[in-house]
């Protein structure tokens, strides 16, 4: 199942894609589990449901139009608006360490994005007065569903509620030439962490670590790969996280980029102003983002 946060009017809500209908959550299940993704996810009974609900709605384009709004029509936010936390692995694709001229990691190299950074599908990445070196990374995401505290590889994939697309945009100069390399700030400028469209269910996705990932940067290719060249697939960070911190509902954890990034190219090629980029993985979707110069 495709299931996204929306705005429509006034109200914010969940809603489950069907075609091109977004199918309100709440209204199908009575209320439960409220109003927000993370709390759906984990919820045995409501997303048994909705699958009732897909199941309908597929073969019954009239009961959509009554019961849901056009796609076109609403406003998609980030599937999850404000995590708790989001993690990001680095340097978890063999080619990228290389042309980051890093060594490739022997174990997870893990940084956090804030999640004030977080923004959604079509909202503007906006550059910032302090930086003039802005990275597009595309990357694998994946929602926490259940509290998952010293989860082994083997268990670990039964904690993922959901996969997304998260573009890990990153101001190159604070984290490769100020002191100490300032990751964390790197990655947490306001509108750096682009996620969505929706979140799609694993039933749907299958083996995380098959997909196909690419960026696109006003129209032309600058990453394709596959989630099979990561170092650490999903199952892996779970573990290696949990060891050391519970991953909660709503829980957002990035894999880390492919090769291709603005900084790595020559010349560099920086975001600017007027660029549209696209992100977009095999069986979940694509994050489509403008950007902008920060007014
Ligand atoms: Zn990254």
């Amino acid at each position: 199942m495709k299931l996204a946060t929306f705005r429509a009017g006034n109200k914010t809500g969940c809603g489950l894609l069907v075609g091109e209908t977004l199918l309100e959550v709440e209204t199908a299940t009575d209320g439960r589990p409220g109003p927000s993704l993370e709390n759906l996810l984990g919820d045995e009974a409501a997303l048994a449901t909705l699958r009732e609900l897909q199941r309908r709605g597929r073969g019954d384009a009239q009961f959509c139009a009554r019961n849901g709004l056009p796609l076109a029509e609403v406003d998609l936010l980030a599937p999850v608006p404000r995590p708790g936390k989001v993690l990001c692995l680095g340097l978890n694709y063999r080619d990228h360490a290389a042309e980051s001229g890093a060594p490739v990691p022997a174990e997870p190299v893990v940084f956090a994005k804030v999640s004030s950074s977080v923004t959604g599908p079509g909202r503007p990445i906006h550059i910032p007065e302090a930086s003039d070196k802005i990275d597009y990374e595309v990357e694998l995401a994946f929602v926490i569903a259940r509290p998952a505290r010293r989860v082994t590889a083997d268990r670990a994939l039964d904690y993922v509620g959901g996969y997304t697309v998260l573009n890990d945009v990153s101001a190159r100069d604070y984290q490769r030439e100020k002191p100490g390399g300032q990751w964390t700030l790197a990655k947490s400028f306001d509108t750096f962490c682009p996620l969505g469209p929706w979140v799609v269910t694993p039933d749907e996705v299958g083996d995380p670590q098959t997909l196909a990932i690419e960026c696109r940067v006003s129209g032309e290719l600058m990453q394709s790969s596959s989630t099979s060249r990561m170092i650490f697939g999903v199952a892996e960070i779970i573990e290696y996280l949990t060891r050391v911190l519970t991953l909660e509902p709503g829980d957002v954890v990035a894999t880390g980029t492919p090769p291709g990034v603005g900084f790595a190219r020559t010349p560099p090629r920086y975001l600017r102003d007027g660029d549209i980029v696209q992100c977009a993985i095999e069986r979940i979707g694509t994050l489509t983002n403008p950007v902008t110069a920060d007014a």
